[in-house]
């Protein structure tokens, strides 16, 4: 396996980073999951505008084009001929001194990991998922911004942690005013009465690319969608739901806190979802 490392690729048992990268030291840096769909990859333009966006965010200049990276990219996935996979795009502070001043900290570093990606398994898609709410609260955007893809994943990891004691894959995470916000790596979606409903951004939600996806085929399907603040009984008395992610795709919700959700089957509009998801895959993206 090769992974793209300082401009180059190298054998993934010689891709080593400095102890001394902040990234490392302190989880200062961004990242992005993408997917390879049969030679080409899904939404890679906007994957790419949101790691700017996220660099933004946290005052770290890449010293790359936004092209130089697609190229890296495409350059990683076919030296390891790879057709199908998962792309793990991750730009560090870069090395710099013990401290948080990032004052030293004059390269940033891009790493890119092309391999494959274990799915949910297939059951879950054909039967549902169960969840539960977690007590870990989503981090105030006042304190960390949820729409800034970093490399402190603490949060979530804590609420995964909290999940998967209970035996569950996945968990709903609330803000600190008791809102849904998302799943530990999925953004979620309510159907009721027809309509589509998601947790605005604003309410801790990650701006996933898989969830505008998933609201560009509701305006396909005619379904109408709206961002809005969500409770927990909201998400109890949905018809269907389901989460949205690079790695999960869209995945059927049957089950939240023990209540059944609708007939306690997945949904019928969130099959099309799936379906039509499945087949844009493919078209929408860049050719390796
Ligand atoms: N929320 C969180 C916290 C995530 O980490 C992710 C990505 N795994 C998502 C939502 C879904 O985003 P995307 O569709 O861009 O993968």
């Amino acid at each position: 396996m090769k992974i793209y490392l300082n401009n180059q690729l190298v054998e993934s048992d010689e891709a080593k980073v400095s102890v001394y990268d902040h990234g490392l030291l302190y989880g200062d840096g961004i990242f992005e999951g993408i997917r390879l769909y049969d030679s080409c990859i899904f939404k890679l333009e906007e994957h790419l505008e949101r790691l700017e966006y996220s660099a933004k965010a946290i005052m770290l200049n890449l010293p790359w084009t936004r092209k130089e990276i697609a190229e890296a990219v495409c350059e990683t996935c076919r030296a390891n001929d790879l057709t199908d996979g998962y792309i793990r795009l991750v730009v560090t502070r870069g090395v710099g001194s013990l401290g948080l001043s990032i004052k030293n900290c004059d390269q940033p570093q891009l790493i890119i990991i092309a391999d494959t990606i274990q799915l949910y398994p297939q059951e879950f898609y054909e039967n549902g998922l169960k969840i539960i709410t977690v007590p870990t609260r989503r981090c105030n955007a006042a304190a960390l911004p949820p729409t800034v893809k970093s490399l402190n994943y603490l949060n979530n990891i804590l609420a995964k942690i909290e999940a998967q004691h209970l035996g569950y894959h996945e968990a709903i995470m609330l803000n600190d005013q008791g809102y849904v916000a998302e799943c530990t790596g999925d953004n979620i979606f309510v159907i009721h009465k027809g309509e589509l409903i998601t947790p605005a951004s604003s309410a801790g939600a990650l701006k996933g690319i898989t969830r505008s996806t998933a609201l560009s085929i509701a305006d396909e399907l005619g379904i109408t969608w709206r961002e809005a603040t969500l409770t927990r009984y909201d998400i109890w008395v949905a018809d269907e739901l389901f989460l949205t992610g690079t790695a999960a795709e869209i995945i059927p919700i049957v089950e939240v806190d023990a209540r059944p959700i609708g007939s306690g089957k997945p949904g019928l509009i969130t099959a099309k979802f799936l379906e039509r998801f499945r087949k844009l895959v493919c078209k929408d993206g860049t050719m390796l």
